[in-house]
């Protein structure tokens, strides 16, 4: 499901007062059988306001610690039913451990590392280093878009880099129940809530349904039915577009 951008009350925040938020949600929803021919289209943002993270256009840092380009993130566990630390674990896993991943796209302009304590632990100077986070809660009725059903994506804190403008801190919202089995429907969530930090779009209308983790079958309402979990070469080649600047259509 696709929202028009709208104006949200942060949850909690330590930033900045005119905050803004923008962000899709995911749906699990039953899975369809009928066959959905495969689009060759675009699905990520373009013109002058993209929304995805400021630092995906640069790599500077080093094999042993992130540079002010490359991403950090922190996690934050909101309920008493997740652990951080498994969460946290579970998350890093997701990103960069496994065969498939985030990590390393666009020729390592997407450098993913985990901050080494919870979001909520640093003092606000430090967490504004920290270019996006997790939060994981048994609802997200403060943040509208989530809602009481849907993980979400918003953004903070636009800056404009002389090309476009796009965001300096990205939020992913993670319901608890899409998350605490922590199986391969868990990784779908967190990588494809992921994918909305780095620019991806879910399906913009019913059938657009690319080879994708923006565009499987939590999106079976849309009449998406690829189960796929982790990041596809389609949605790696969308990302490096969006690097390169080159994502014009
Ligand atoms: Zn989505
Ligand atoms: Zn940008």
């Amino acid at each position: 499901m696709s929202l028009p951008p709208q104006a949200e009350v942060p949850p909690r925040h330590r930033r900045t007062p005119g905050w803004i938020g923008l962000g899709w949600v995911a749906v699990l929803s039953v899975v369809a059988w009928h066959h959905i021919p495969r689009a060759h289209a675009n699905h990520t943002h373009t013109g002058g306001t993209q929304l995805h993270i400021a630092t995906i256009h640069g790599n500077n840092g080093t094999s042993t610690s992130p540079g002010d380009q490359d991403e950090q993130y922190c996690v934050q566990s909101r309920t008493a039913s997740i652990d951080g630390t498994r969460m946290a674990n579970f998350i890093e896993e997701t990103l960069v451990k496994l065969s498939t991943i985030w990590d390393g796209t666009a020729n390592w302009r997407v450098d993913l590392w985990r901050a080494s304590k919870f979001c909520f632990d640093y003092d606000s100077a430090t967490r504004a280093t920290i270019e996006y986070e997790y939060h994981i809660k048994d609802d997200w009725y403060e943040v509208s878009l989530c809602g009481s059903y849907y993980s979400c994506v918003v953004f903070d804190n636009a800056v404009y880099d002389g090309y476009h403008t796009h965001y300096k801190w990205g939020y992913s919202y993670l319901q608890t129940e899409h998350v605490n089995s922590y199986d391969t429907r868990a990784r779908k969530f967190i990588n494809h809530e992921t994918g909305h930090i780095l620019g991806l779009k879910d399906p913009d209308y019913y059938g657009h349904c690319l080879n994708s983790v923006m565009h499987n079958d939590l999106y079976s309402s849309m009449g998406c039915t690829d189960p796929v979990w982790y990041p596809t070469a389609n949605d790696k080649n969308s990302v490096t577009r969006i690097a390169d600047r080159a994502n014009t259509w």
